[in-house]
């Protein structure tokens, strides 16, 4: 296979402040399965010590030109993959 067809590398940070989640990201998280009605995220391969360091990572998406709390990135159809503190995004418009 060759390389992932991608636009954008982007660069993930963290931030020490307490991020909380909108409740727009929240519903959406719910009805794909992804959190439990006590909002408590539940994704596939990730540990609870990743998890709670991802809902402090952010990104500044090329596509939506806003800070994305990582978690929104991640279910983001433009995801591709994390390699190495960034994110091979696809770069779509979004609507
Ligand atoms: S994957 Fe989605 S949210 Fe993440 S940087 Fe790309 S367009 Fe933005």
């Amino acid at each position: 296979m060759g390389e992932l067809e991608r636009k954008y590398d982007v660069k993930i940070q963290m931030t020490e402040d307490k991020v909380k989640f909108p409740d727009e990201l929240k519903e959406q998280l719910k009805s794909s399965g992804l959190m439990d009605a006590k909002g408590k995220l539940k994704l596939k391969g990730v540990s609870p010590k990743m998890l709670k360091r991802m809902k402090q990572e952010f990104v500044e998406c090329p596509v939506l030109e806003d800070k994305i709390q990582f978690v929104q990135c991640f279910i983001c159809p433009n995801f591709q993959s994390r390699v190495m503190g960034e994110v091979l995004c696809k770069g779509d418009p979004i609507k």
